[in-house]
């Protein structure tokens, strides 16, 4: 009998996105003339930078030549992505990663969601509330979170809670925790870290041995020169943290796919007789086992932004979308609306007005506005009453729909 991972059923339904698209349609439906403007994705709408383009063209010129075509390449990532990645993104901040300690992917959801396999079965997780669902959804799968709670929770998982009185900051918990997911600057509230916020954290993992997975897929969106970029500017980092990084929102690769792990070297687990093992080698052996690298072509594509002109190119893509996003804080605030994040973070994370359930506020917002964002709901059960927009849009929807948001009816 082929039996199934009954894990998998105990997930809920992810309606978030289809309940979304299932509301909208009906309002336009209801309401052909109306104008909708969507807020609500969370995906670039730039093209790549031509440096990326430039460079993938060539590579794929090299790929019709005997001379310089290429099979299999390392599972780890070509040592020329590898060696740009370590220089620019942490010897030049004052990190030392070296290049051995950075291993390659197809983008970040696939590192965040696997890299839970190389620890023990009944590792204990804290995850942040409201939270990207890919940490606590990989969990579940694995067997490691407990059955599911009426209040939307699983028994076995420590919530993090984050909201205005925190500064949308996880604190660690009285609880031992094993792994715990982190993401700054963070999807969905838009907020971000701070040092002394993570020196906390760093102090929690060496009381209680526990690991820090830290996601930075937003990293190169902070110009707060005070904001992390990355865990390993805090002392001691190196012994408890994974920070996982992605070319998708740094230089519009979520289409093109591209991300990276780093795992420092003196970085350890244990076995159960108490063994020290680095956590590098598992990962090293999991990605050569499961996964066989990323294409070449994208990877020279990535390693392009590492110029002085794709650093250019680069900054003013993001340039581009924050410039939105303060549009976007602006336009809320003059209208008297709480808003958090939107300045080191492409999201935008406003409190719902007089704190209405956050897809009542959704319903109102299509009705009266005809612009779609995110329930914070659907993010956790304290994301209730908060609401997401993101700067991934044109300037031309984004200043619009800011017009629109006048409307809205007190
Ligand atoms: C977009 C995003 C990622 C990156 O995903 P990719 O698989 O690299 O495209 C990772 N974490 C969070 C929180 C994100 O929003």
């Amino acid at each position: 009998m082929a039996y199934v991972n009954e894990n998998y059923l105990k997930l809920p339904g992810n309606y978030l996105f289809s309940e979304i698209a299932r509301r909208v349609a009906k309002f336009q439906s209801e309401n052909p003339d109306a104008k909708i403007i969507r807020l609500g994705i969370g995906d670039v709408t730039r093209p790549l930078p031509k440096v990326c383009i430039d460079a993938m063209t060539g590579a794929v010129a090299e790929m019709g030549k005997v001379e310089t075509f290429r099979g299999y390449g390392p599972e780890q990532g070509y040592d020329f992505l590898r060696e740009k990645i370590a220089e620019y993104n942490y010897k030049k901040r004052g990190i030392e990663i070296d290049a051995d300690e950075i291993f390659v992917s197809d983008g970040s959801k696939c590192d965040c969601g696997n890299i839970q396999e190389i620890f023990s079965a009944d590792a204990k997780v804290a995850v942040a509330d409201p939270v990207y669902p890919v940490y606590l959804d990989t969990n579940v799968m694995a067997g490691r979170t407990g059955d599911l709670n009426s209040d939307g929770r699983f028994s076995g998982v420590t919530y993090l809670p984050c909201n205005a009185e925190n500064d949308f900051m996880p604190l660690p918990p009285e609880n031992k925790i094993d792994l715990i997911y982190l993401c700054s600057p963070n999807n969905p509230t838009g907020t971000t870290l701070t040092k002394d916020a993570l020196k906390n954290w760093i102090d929690y993992a060496r009381k209680n041995d526990s690991i820090i997975l830290y996601d930075a897929a937003y990293a190169a969106y902070i110009s707060d020169e005070n904001i992390p970029r990355s865990i390993f500017e805090i002392d001691g980092a190196k012994d408890f943290a994974i920070e996982f990084r992605s070319f998708s929102k740094t230089a519009g690769f979520t289409g093109t796919r591209c991300g990276y792990v780093v795992i420092p070297k003196n970085l350890t687990g244990f076995t159960k007789s108490g063994e020290k093992v680095p956590l590098k080698n598992l990962w090293l052996r999991r990605q050569t086992t499961k996964f066989n690298g990323t294409a070449y072509i994208i990877q020279r594509g990535a390693a392009a932004i590492y110029s002085e002109e794709g650093q250019a190119q680069v900054k003013e893509l993001i340039d581009y979308y924050m410039t939105n996003a303060k549009i976007i804080r602006e336009g809320l605030s003059a209208l008297g609306l709480k808003v958090y994040g939107g300045e080191n973070a492409p999201y935008i994370w406003l409190e719902t007005p007089g704190k209405m359930k956050s897809w009542d506020f959704f319903d109102k917002l299509l009705r009266e506005s005809n612009v779609v964002g995110t329930p914070g709901a659907g993010f956790g059960p304290c994301g209730e009453n908060y609401f997401r927009l993101t700067a991934f849009g044109s300037r031309e929807n984004t200043i619009a729909a800011m017009e629109k948001f006048k409307n809205l009816k007190r």
